[in-house]
């Protein structure tokens, strides 16, 4: 049956109710077009037009006076979600605009995703949240302590049953921790076999790989023939070259990621603006030989210095967190090499005793800001930020930020509207998240409105949770998060599944 609306309801903007109008912003869709003076009519969490709103009224109504609107970012390797329930407000994310984070990264995630959901569903947050299926969380649940050994069949089986059981939730697709325990036992095998079973969901494949710095090329070669072989997008977590030897190899990277996508292989990466990482300290040793001081000598001339360590959380001591491994070393009138091995064997002898895990970790400078450039401006990556609410790494508060700031404006890197591509359209579209990423007609109403010329992270190693200036407000599904400098205490946020609308 054919509906013939009246024209006044087609035509007529002004008889529109809307609940928002957002004037005179400096548009930048995320698509990576030039930005436009324009202004944006918002009607519940949608959307609802682009345009000259002049004479129309709105029962909120924000002159933007020439700032930057912008679709809200999507962090696609978050780890805020953490004790989320506890800071509902999301500020470490909201704060630097994000408005969607996408967790079950590095192989962890909530299982079973449906408890989590319906858990979400209950008592909503700020931000919305998007999950996949963790290889390490399957795996350890399936061979519990006996986890230093490839999995039988029989076992994978099972991964691939909970697996199946999380895609029918709504996962995203595996995202795995191939540097981490357990997952790091696993053969190349296991990790492909689990791979193709999210296949037929329209699943996707999310890795922080095996070698960020030794075994890197291998490394690279799995996660491009899970790409080809289980016949599904795969993304390389937070891309890095990180060891001193595979410095300036960001080109011949490139190239060799480049010919895999003219190959018909779908992978991307994505990628945060630093060239420390924040981790466990004995991801150091992926042959997991702590006691071997050749290795930690290795280790301290071609992945780190011992000036470069830096002691985030060491709970055993914890007159150490800040200081650097030589520091320590010389306190302890010790070589930075002995020192490492000793650190790691006080954390293996406190869990032995304590029967639970030690909390450690370490700030590690491994990579180097030409790579980091090169890296960023790949037409395939999109930024991440890999960060916490409470982590010690400044990226839990300043990722984004630093890039729209220091890298765009300031070492002009890329134009804005390519960086905010990479945190918006990009990013929803390596995702497969409909309807968001872009200020379009139709999509939903998540939107940053910041300060092109101030914006700047101002979180450090120091003070990891200080945050950015020039965010000014954020949207999520059209209702204000974050406003002068505050959460709003309103919790809008959806889950996004798979195959999202
Ligand atoms: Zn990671």
């Amino acid at each position: 049956m054919l509906v013939f609306l009246p024209a006044f309801i087609i035509f007529s903007k002004q008889k529109t109710e809307y609940d928002t109008i957002i004037r005179h912003a400096m548009v930048c869709d995320g698509s990576g077009n030039k930005p436009l003076i324009t202004d944006i009519g918002i009607i519940a969490d949608t959307i609802a037009f682009i345009g000259d709103l002049k004479g129309t009224a709105a029962k909120n109504e924000i002159d933007a006076n020439g700032l930057t609107l912008a679709p809200g970012f999507i962090d696609t390797h978050s780890h805020h979600a953490g004790g989320l329930f506890q800071h509902r407000d999301f500020l470490a994310a909201v704060s630097q605009g994000i408005t969607t984070i996408i967790i079950g990264q590095d192989g962890e995630s909530n299982f079973p995703l449906a408890t989590f959901f319906q858990q979400l569903s209950d008592t909503p947050v700020a931000v919305n949240i998007g999950s996949y299926s963790g290889h390490n969380t399957i795996r350890d649940s399936v061979l519990g302590k006996d986890f230093k050994r490839y999995a039988t069949q029989d076992e994978i089986e099972k991964m691939k049953s909970m697996l199946r059981q999380d895609m029918q939730s709504g996962a995203f697709g595996l995202s795995t921790g191939l540097e981490y325990d357990p997952g790091i036992y696993s053969s190349p095998d296991e990790v492909l076999q689990l791979a193709k079973e999210v296949a037929p969901y329209g699943g996707r494949y999310m890795s922080h790989i095996r070698s960020e710095d030794r075994y890197f090329w291998k490394a690279i070669d799995e996660i491009v023939n899970v790409g080809k072989a289980a016949q599904i997008p795969v993304q390389v977590s937070h891309i890095k070259l990180a060891m001193h030897n595979l410095w300036g190899k960001s080109d011949s990277l490139l190239t060799l990621l480049d010919k895999a996508r003219k190959n018909g292989i779908n992978i991307t990466s994505d990628i945060y603006p630093y060239a420390f990482w924040h981790s466990t300290i004995r991801v150091l040793f992926p042959d997991r030989n702590f006691s071997d001081e050749k290795e930690a000598e290795m280790i301290l001339k071609e992945i780190t210095l011992p000036d470069d360590i830096i002691l985030s959380r060491y709970e055993i001591q914890p007159e150490y967190e800040g200081k650097s491994l030589a520091t320590i070393a010389g306190l302890e009138k010790k070589t930075p090499a002995r020192m490492l091995t000793e650190l790691i064997a006080r954390i293996e002898k406190f869990e032995k005793e304590n029967k639970r895990s030690c909390d450690e970790g370490i700030l590690a400078t491994s990579m180097n800001e030409t790579d980091i450039k090169k890296l960023m401006s790949w037409s395939e990556a999109n930024i991440c930020s890999d960060g916490s609410a409470f982590g010690g790494h400044p990226r839990g508060y300043g990722a984004f930020t630093k890039v729209l700031g220091h890298y765009a404006r300031e070492e002009k890197v890329f134009p804005l509207q390519e960086a905010v591509h990479k945190m918006t359209g990009l990013s929803a579209e390596h995702m497969a998240i409909k309807r968001r990423g872009l200020i379009k007609k139709g999509y939903y109403a998540d939107l940053v409105l910041f300060d092109a010329a101030k914006v700047s992270d101002q979180a450090t190693v120091r003070e990891p949770q200080k945050i950015s200036e020039g965010i000014r407000i954020v949207w999520v599904n059209g209702e204000q998060v974050f406003k002068n400098g505050k959460p709003t205490g309103i919790y809008p946020g959806s889950i996004i599944k798979r195959n999202n609308k």
